[in-house]
């Protein structure tokens, strides 16, 4: 008889995967390469950004006190005297009483300017401006120092490299960034039903699914997959497969985790001196699902049925990757959301339903995408959130308020 130990919560069997890791460590890698990538090490700024005073218009740099009193009317008279292009100096170029400088967006503002005036408020002929408006000190004019100063901490150890970031890093002339590594990740298939894609399909066989859905996710987190094919329905075969995966960061498996005949995955682990931190969770799709880990290598051996694969990955592999990658922000973020319609449940465990969430005058609804059996995808591929009813409650009523966890929220991935 198959001996199973007490399930646990899913916040508890998140704290048994995060406790028991110790992130990887650091490699340089080119800025190019860093899209999505975890920084290693604090960022402080070596230079001033903007370096010196700069324009943020294309206009004439003046003396805002000489443009007192001008209108549209009765514009002032200025005499240009020269001209900054982006990309010029201004050295040797002086703004003085009665004067204006020609100067474009991001050329560094000349001396004894202290404002600069929209080339949309001016007409030049002749050698000379007409200013339209009156200006104050400072006014399309950005000082020195005023995006980052040096010795400002401009990003965080363990923050995602996102675009803004990798911009942020190039403007400080960094070539080369130090991130955590990223995990290798061996994905086994389990079952003798399963044809891979592109191979032929033999009668009462389905496609295997999950090593696609599960490639993509890891991608998507920046860990390096690599798929080790389908273990056929053999202890040997699915143990034999398992050794060899070891050699990742982490394994995850599919299937075989169930109480049927020919689910050995929970006995490999044992057989494989795995050790087993827990084997099921009190929630639904994806209770049965085994943790293990061995020499800091982490098992993850995850339930078969396509929804529950994903579910059971997003609540527990995507935390662990994203610890072992060093990031701060390892939890989807959760909101309250207004029910559309009724749900019922039985008592006792935790449920995830797959929902769509729509913002309409400022709230926030949402409504089940479909059938939430665990085989059927398109309810899944249709959820932008997963829908959480707590353990005890047995029934939502429309209009009541639920929370729910967003699936694909660019703050967190
Ligand atoms: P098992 O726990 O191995 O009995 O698998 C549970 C269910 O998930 C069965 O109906 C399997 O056919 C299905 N399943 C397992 N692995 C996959 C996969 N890789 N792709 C699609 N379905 C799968
Ligand atoms: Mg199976």
């Amino acid at each position: 008889m198959k001996r199973e130990r007490p399930s646990v919560s899913v916040q508890d069997a998140q704290s048994i995967i995060l406790d028991s890791i110790t992130p990887l460590g650091p490699e340089m890698i080119s800025t190019f390469d860093a899209y999505n990538r975890v920084l290693f090490r604090d960022i402080i700024a070596d230079i001033m950004i903007p370096p010196v005073d700069d324009s943020a218009m294309d206009g004439y740099a003046v003396i805002a006190d000489d443009t007192i009193g001008a209108s549209k009317n009765i514009p002032v008279r200025l005499r240009v005297t020269g001209e900054v292009q982006a990309g010029a100096s201004a050295a040797g170029k002086q703004v003085i009483k009665g004067t204006a400088i020609r100067i474009m967006t991001g050329a560094p503002v000349p001396q004894g300017a202290d404002s600069v005036i929209r080339v949309e408020d001016t007409e030049e002929e002749a050698g000379y401006v007409k200013i339209f408006c009156e200006t104050v000190k400072y006014k399309n004019y950005r000082q020195a120092g005023e995006n980052i100063k040096k010795g400002d901490k401009v990003l965080s150890r363990g923050c995602r490299l996102t675009s803004a970031n990798l911009g942020f890093l190039a403007s400080l002339n960094r070539i080369e960034v130090e991130v955590y590594k990223q995990p290798t990740v061996s994905i086994i298939s389990t079952g003798d039903e399963l044809a891979d894609i592109g191979e032929e399909m033999q009668t009462g066989q389905i496609r295997n699914v999950n090593a696609h859905t599960l490639y993509a996710e890891l991608k998507r987190y920046s860990a390096l997959p690599e798929y080790s094919g389908i273990a056929r329905d053999t202890f040997e075969e699915t143990r034999d497969k398992f050794l060899k995966a070891l050699k990742s960061d982490v394994v995850i498996s599919t299937g075989g985790v169930s109480m049927g005949k020919y689910d050995f995955v929970k006995e490999i682990f044992s057989s494989l001196d795995i050790e087993i931190k827990f084997e099921r969770v009190n929630v639904k799709p994806g209770g049965p699902c085994i943790f293990g880990e061995k020499d800091n290598k982490l098992v993850f051996g995850l339930p078969g049925n396509p929804v529950s694969t994903l579910t059971s990955f997003i609540q527990f592999v995507r935390p662990a990757l994203l610890r072992l990658m060093g990031a701060d922000k390892l939890h989807k973020p959760m909101i309250n959301a207004f029910l559309e319609e009724e749900i019922q449940k039985k008592n006792g465990k935790v449920n995830l339903l797959r929902g769509y969430f729509t913002i309409k005058d400022n709230e926030i609804y949402v409504s089940t995408t479909g059938s939430q059996k665990t085989s059927v995808l398109g309810s899944m591929s249709g959820a932008n959130c997963l829908i959480i009813v707590p353990e005890d409650i047995t029934e939502v009523k429309s209009g009541e308020k639920v929370l729910i966890q967003l699936i694909d929220h660019s703050e967190t991935w």
